[in-house]
């Protein structure tokens, strides 16, 4: 009556950590129970004895197959979801979310269409979409929002910024956002944010450019910890006076976005803060090393006091998820512009966070497994509206499951990934590696050997739950 049995994990189950066997039957976990009590003539019978067994990681900002600015005027488009999808599994995580691009002159379902024509039968792990709002957002889309939230589609991301000069059109007005976070509220949905200060950003850019102080390591002068504190504290501020809203801020990257969360958070408000792994172990000095565009994302890496900042906010529980902002480029292409205007976003990491994120919090901080399970699936799975299907080891869940191997850990290296031929995690030390990774009750990884299949990674409809949108559920 099981397909597998995983006996003797060290299972972080979400009653905490506890030695267990897990039984497998299909797609799902149809058992847990204590270690030696499964049976079964059929299945396959792992002993995973010594070993951490996890939820599969859920990384709920990463963005496929984007056609990137370069300031050569040559295209590229970044990293599709075969290839993103591949190294995610490698690394652990199983579900990936990645942004519907919803313009203006189209109807929603035509952008969803577009979205699923990349990912449909070409992704090896399975994934979600957040839909992404542009500029001006015309009445008749509006009107779409809400039924698609009804479809599963449960998140609706805006940008408060254009976010470079060259890249003008994207940002929504605060007239619209109040309208969107509306109508999103009604539809019980949640909205997330890109939240940085449109007029403080593009002054910096301007003032930069006049006082010829364009090199690249200047980036956290343009997105500024200032931009973030207006930005994070206007938004929040509107979605406080809207009844039923919920938000899920991008990306925090300082102390003063840390601030606005946690202040808001503590009178009741349900709001839920990202950060990156960038954010917290790299800074703006980073920016000067060698090929320092590597590891820059929008908003701009920050400081060492607002990187303690997040480490302290992400320990007392004040803030919820850690993402990659993963847009997959090689080298070249990362580092081909050298000025604050003409730099790349997003970067490589979706395969190394999953066990980077374990020896930094647990490892090295004193984090406990659970917590580290919490921030990279459990979370995020609730705060999107997944859970218990993923992110859970749970009787129905979807056995989506990790064995992490204290054995298998060691330096990373970009050669041994499964990303492109860079990765900003060059020589970190980690302290596992996955030995199996399941998807839906398949091994698709196990001991380096990729086992997975392009058409069964499958999209997951979504829908937050009542706790998550009244700001109890994490
Ligand atoms: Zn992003």
């Amino acid at each position: 009556m099981f397909d597998i049995i995983l006996q003797n994990a060290n299972a972080v189950l979400p009653s905490g950590l506890a030695l267990s066997d897990i039984g497998i039957k299909g797609e799902r976990i149809t058992a847990i129970a204590a270690p030696g009590s499964l049976f079964s003539d059929r299945a396959r019978v792992i002993d995973v004895a010594g070993k951490l067994v996890v939820p599969g990681g859920i990384d709920p900002h990463i963005h496929c197959s984007r056609p990137m600015k370069i300031s050569s005027g040559e295209k590229f488009t970044s990293g599709s979801p075969e290839q993103v999808s591949r190294a995610a599994l490698h690394g652990g995580t199983t579900t990936l979310m990645d942004f519907v691009q919803c313009h203006p002159e189209e109807t929603l379902e035509h952008s969803i269409g577009e979205t699923d024509r990349l990912w449909e039968g070409q992704c090896y792990s399975d994934y979600a979409y957040h839909m992404t709002l542009h500029g001006s957002v015309p009445p008749k889309q509006l009107d779409e929002i809400g039924e698609a939230i009804g479809r599963g589609y449960a998140s609706v991301k805006m940008f408060t910024t254009d976010l470079t000069p060259s890249r003008r059109g994207r940002m929504l007005n605060y007239g619209d956002i109040w309208e969107v976070l509306k109508i999103v509220a009604a539809a019980g949905g949640i909205s997330a944010i890109h939240a940085e200060d449109n007029d403080i950003v593009m002054h910096m850019y301007e003032k930069l450019i006049r006082e010829d102080r364009v090199a690249f390591e200047n980036m956290a002068e343009v997105h500024n910890t200032l931009s973030e504190d207006l930005a994070f504290n206007r938004i929040i501020r509107l979605a406080e006076n809207v009844e039923g809203a919920a938000l899920y801020m991008m990306h925090t990257s300082a102390s003063a976005g840390v601030a606005a969360v946690e202040r808001s958070r503590a009178q009741g408000f349900p709001i839920y803060g990202e950060t990156l792994h960038q954010y917290l172990l790299y800074t703006a000095e980073d920016y000067k090393r060698p090929n320092g565009q590597l590891y820059h994302t929008y908003p701009s890496i920050k400081y060492q006091a607002d990187q303690d900042d997040l480490w302290r906010s992400l320990k007392s529980g004040g803030l919820h998820a850690i993402a990659t902002d993963e847009v997959c480029c090689p080298l070249r292409i990362k580092t081909l512009g050298k000025r604050i205007d003409d730099a790349t976003g997003g970067n490589s990491g979706v395969e190394p966070r999953l066990c980077l994120m374990y020896t930094e919090m647990v490892e090295k901080r004193g984090f406990s497994v659970e917590h580290f399970v919490d921030l990279t699936s459990s979370n995020i799975a609730k705060i999107m509206g997944m859970y218990p299907q993923k992110g859970a080891i749970a009787v129905g869940s979807d056995a989506d499951l990790v064995v992490l191997d204290p054995d298998a850990g060691g330096e990373l290296d970009a050669a041994r990934l499964h990303e492109t031929d860079y990765t900003p995690w060059q020589g970190w030390h980690v302290a596992v590696w996955p030995k199996i990774t399941m998807l839906r009750g398949r091994i698709v990884v196990e001991d380096g050997e990729f086992k997975a299949d392009l058409d069964y990674g499958r999209w997951v409809p979504r829908k937050v739950s009542q706790p998550i949108l009244s700001g109890t559920g994490v």
